[in-house]
């Protein structure tokens, strides 16, 4: 089958002839992908900031399938269901998956002590192949995979395995109250999702902080947020302290995890000489921008287990951190509900759309963010077989 293959740090090729995945457990399915994202995380595989990132290797969490083949366990999908497949690789009933921690399963990534299981996510994250390719091995199939709902855009199916439960679950966690002031750091999808949900949270004031115009003027347009680059101004927390009357913001998104920039000490010592899990200036700003006794919200994502962090302030403040892998199945109800009556349209970022064989050309395309790229979709040459 096709698949992408992942052979060094920014190189990515297309294997022609990748073996097809089979039924390893009686709880697994075989799905036909239908639709595969590339996600801003995917970019940190492709940048080499995860450890344990195995040459060979397919990436791809984010996709939607038709079921092809069930192991003899599985009960809830068949063969010819047309499915979303949350990023979360999950059983579905140890400990965490009880409370709904579904990116945290204890059974699906034995091997990690931080995360769960996840598609396509380096051998940190459990090392399963993910949707970038024709068919995947979907286990604990019973779980996580849901039928896509009648009626339901594909794109818009496509993006409920990972950024918009993200985003969601970004502003969830900001514990969000009527009337606050949001500052979303990073516009890309996740970002761009955080800030529109914020909205639905009851915030009164949405700021987006990143350095790229023309994803600033897209969070303006999607998100309806205010929107700044922060290479205009001097000092970005020095900007939110005067337009938050020297208060701070009441909640503080970081949507942007290890590959920030805005800060050369940061830059240097963690892209550079990797003595941190790369460069956490967003995680910085959102710390010294947020209230006393604020929340800052992490949903952007660090490779390795520690970063510089002003520890000092978030203490002295009595900031709230909180942060996680969006658990998508929990989620998966209210955000369907979401769209399917019309108050969210996420497909509105997709912005590209490329046949499964140009997968190098977009990994290009969208790690140097060129012609307007916010968010690429691949379709396979089998994605609409009988
Ligand atoms: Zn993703
Ligand atoms: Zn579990």
């Amino acid at each position: 089958m096709l698949a992408m293959n992942f052979r060094g740090v920014r190189q990515i090729r297309l294997d022609r002839n990748k073996p097809e995945p089979e039924i390893k457990h009686p709880y697994d399915a075989i799905v036909r992908v239908t639709r595969s994202l590339i996600c801003g995380s995917d970019l940190h595989l492709y940048h080499g900031r995860v450890p344990d990132t195995r040459v060979g290797m397919t990436f791809g969490h984010e996709f939607t399938g038709v079921v092809e083949a069930v192991g003899s366990g599985v009960q809830k999908l068949k063969v010819g269901d047309h499915v979303l497949v949350p990023f979360n690789v999950a059983c579905g009933t140890c400990p965490h998956c009880k409370q709904e921690l579904y990116g945290n399963c204890n059974e699906s990534n034995p091997e990690a002590t931080a995360v769960g299981g996840f598609f396509g996510y380096a051998h940190t994250g459990g090392g399963y192949d993910g949707g970038q390719a024709e068919y995947v091995r979907v286990p604990y199939a019973d779980v996580s995979p849901t039928k896509i709902p009648d009626g339901m855009d594909l794109e818009n199916a496509v993006l409920l395995t990972d950024v918009v439960p993200t985003g969601y679950q970004a502003a969830e966690q900001g514990g969000i109250q009527k009337g606050d002031t949001v500052v979303v750091f990073g516009a890309g999808p996740v970002g761009l999702m955080a800030a529109r949900f914020a909205w639905f949270f009851g915030a009164t004031r949405v700021i987006v902080i990143d350095h790229v115009d023309y994803r600033l003027e897209f969070a303006r347009k999607f998100a309806y947020a205010e929107a700044y680059n922060f290479r205009e101004m001097k000092d970005p927390v020095l900007f939110l302290k005067k337009a938050t009357d020297y208060f701070g913001a009441d909640v503080c998104i970081d949507a942007v995890g290890c590959d920030g920039t805005g800060s050369a000490l940061q830059t240097i010592t963690g892209k550079g000489l990797l003595l941190q899990a790369g460069d956490a200036t967003a995680l910085h700003w959102a710390i010294n921008s947020v209230k006393k006794g604020g929340i800052v919200s992490i949903i952007g994502v660090y490779g390795p287990p520690w970063n510089l962090v002003p520890v000092g302030s978030l203490m002295n403040k009595g900031i709230t951190l909180r942060a996680n892998q969006a658990s998508v199945k929990r989620l998966l109800p209210k955000l369907i509900d979401h769209i399917m009556s019309g108050r969210i349209n996420p497909k509105e970022i997709i912005t590209h759309r490329l046949p499964l064989e140009e997968v190098s050309d977009a990994y290009r395309m969208f790690s140097g963010k060129m012609d307007h790229i916010v968010k690429p979709l691949l379709i396979p040459p089998r994605a609409n077989a009988a």
